[in-house]
């Protein structure tokens, strides 16, 4: 699998670094319940799925890879402070 990297262009994955899902991050006042469905709670869907990735063999940017976990097309690629809600737990 290959990923476009917004800055460096298409590179091999294993470039990266997989943190998981790409949740919107809870507000800091947030209640307990949303603070624990944030950090324990995950999915496994099979489809369409949107990922945190760190570009750790590259530039260094955090970046939301939205994929398709059945066929393994990469839909989109994009910086995670671009993304609603930060994505990137900054
Ligand atoms: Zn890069």
């Amino acid at each position: 699998m290959r990923l476009n990297c917004p800055l460096c262009g298409p590179r091999d994955r294993r470039e990266f670094y997989c943190k998981g899902a790409a949740l919107p991050r809870p507000a800091p006042d947030g209640d307990a319940a949303e603070w624990d469905a944030y950090v324990f709670l995950r999915e496994n869907p099979a489809g369409e799925t949107r990922e945190l990735w760190y570009h750790s063999g590259g530039c260094g940017s955090w970046l939301v890879v939205t994929r398709n976990t059945v066929s393994h097309d990469v839909i989109d690629v994009a910086f995670a402070d671009a993304e609603p809600g930060g994505g990137a737990g900054t």
